[in-house]
């Protein structure tokens, strides 16, 4: 049984949060502002969320022993990435209340499934079909034409597990060098800009929108979020209504980020979406009155929902592995005014890797946006 109803967990109970990275030490922290305790289950020792939790316990995410401890130490607990196995969550969701729900983040881990979602709520997506093995290429193939790409279905991330496709025999190669594992074909877009919005809904069905941020990559990553993003008025709103039947339809309970594309043509086409807090909102750290993360309390304990207004524009600038030689030059950034640093106290740095961020404030979009190049610049991003 799921309890979805759970009373309001005031400050001073115990959350628990499923995985150990930076979305779970951003949650962390913002929970023990709040008064709460916290419970991280994450294998890695130096994992970023344990380190600043009451309690980690070390284990992989499936582990009976440790998820039993969680369900008894914890008075409710969320995710901080969707590819927690479903059966650990519905084991914790017999013992403990579970938000989102177990089925909704499930159905997250799966490409198919998502889109499937997104459209039973009405949502635009791009041409795809199912690729379950290499039988299917050639039907695939004839339903999305090309330009195309070929996602794994199961545990993409940062533009991992994606191939360029321009013809038959591409995609047979493509599919081949994947794997083999179970994909979606997606006919490529004529894409003018990538935005996300990012809302929270509590049990009672309140929800609230943060403003719309306009996200820019860099090989497959999330290089840059600018906010007001840069998109017409009516654009972001047919996008939040996408996004609202999609979280009042599954009852969602919860922070979620859906991603999005607008078209050259004026048309907006829904991407993919993530049970939790997302890198295009760390921007609510600095810039809103409530973050994502305190949000994610909010929604997790029962309390009403903070205020998500914009206090200043603001541009969010990600931090990769490939600048720690050993370490950039943090001085060279942190003598510019309005310039606000987080870092992830992750001790391996890898090309690629998430290790922190920085949020750039200013009075204007246009300062905001010259300040984040003028840093990058003197932190040595070329
Ligand atoms: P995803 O992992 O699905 O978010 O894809 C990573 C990036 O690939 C996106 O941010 C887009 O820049 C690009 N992309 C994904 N799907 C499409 C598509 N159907 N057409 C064109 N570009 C895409």
């Amino acid at each position: 049984m799921t309890l979805s109803r759970p009373r309001v967990l005031l400050p001073g109970a115990t959350l628990g949060v499923v995985g150990g990275g930076q979305l779970g030490r951003m949650f962390a922290l913002a929970a023990r502002v709040m008064g709460y305790r916290v419970v991280v289950l994450d294998p890695d020792p130096a994992s970023p969320a344990g380190q600043v939790a009451e309690v980690h316990l070390r284990a992989p995410y499936d582990d009976a022993v440790a998820l039993m401890r969680m369900g008894e130490l914890c008075d409710a607990v969320t995710t901080e990435f969707e590819n927690v196995p479903a059966a650990s969550l519905a084991m914790l969701a017999r013992r403990t209340h579970v938000a989102p729900a177990p089925q909704i983040v499930e159905t997250a881990q799966d490409r198919l499934h998502e889109k499937r979602l997104a459209e039973r709520y009405g949502c635009a997506t791009a041409p795809y079909a199912n690729v379950e093995d290499a039988g299917e290429l050639v039907h695939a193939f004839s339903v999305v034409g090309a330009p195309a790409l070929l996602k794994t279905r199961r545990l993409g991330y940062d533009g991992k597990g994606q191939a360029r496709v321009e013809d038959l025999d591409g995609l047979v190669a493509a599919h081949a060098a994947l794997g083999g594992v179970p994909c979606v074909l997606e006919g490529r877009l004529p894409i003018a800009r990538e935005f996300s919005v990012l809302l929270a809904r509590t049990a009672s069905g309140e929800i609230a929108f943060y403003p719309v941020a306009e996200n820019l990559h860099r090989a497959g990553i999330l290089d840059l979020s600018i906010v007001p993003a840069r998109i017409p008025e009516p654009a972001a709103q047919a996008a939040r209504d996408m996004a609202r039947r999609i979280a009042e339809g599954v009852d969602y309970q919860g922070v979620l980020a859906v991603e999005f594309f607008l078209l050259d043509d004026g048309r907006v086409v829904f991407n993919e979406m993530a049970p939790r807090p997302h890198n295009s909102g760390h921007y609510t750290l600095d810039a809103c009155v409530t973050s994502q993360f305190e949000q994610q309390v909010r929604a997790l304990c029962g309390l009403p929902l903070g205020d998500t207004r914009l206090l200043t524009p603001v541009v969010m600038v990600n931090l990769l592995g490939e600048l720690w030689t050993p370490q950039p030059r943090w001085e060279a950034l942190l003598g510019h005014a309005g310039v606000k640093l987080h870092l992830y106290g992750k001790t391996q740095a890898r090309p690629g890797r998430k290790m922190g961020h920085y949020n750039c404030l200013a009075p204007t979009l246009e300062d905001a946006l010259a300040l984040a190049q003028t840093t990058r610049r003197a932190l040595g991003v070329v």
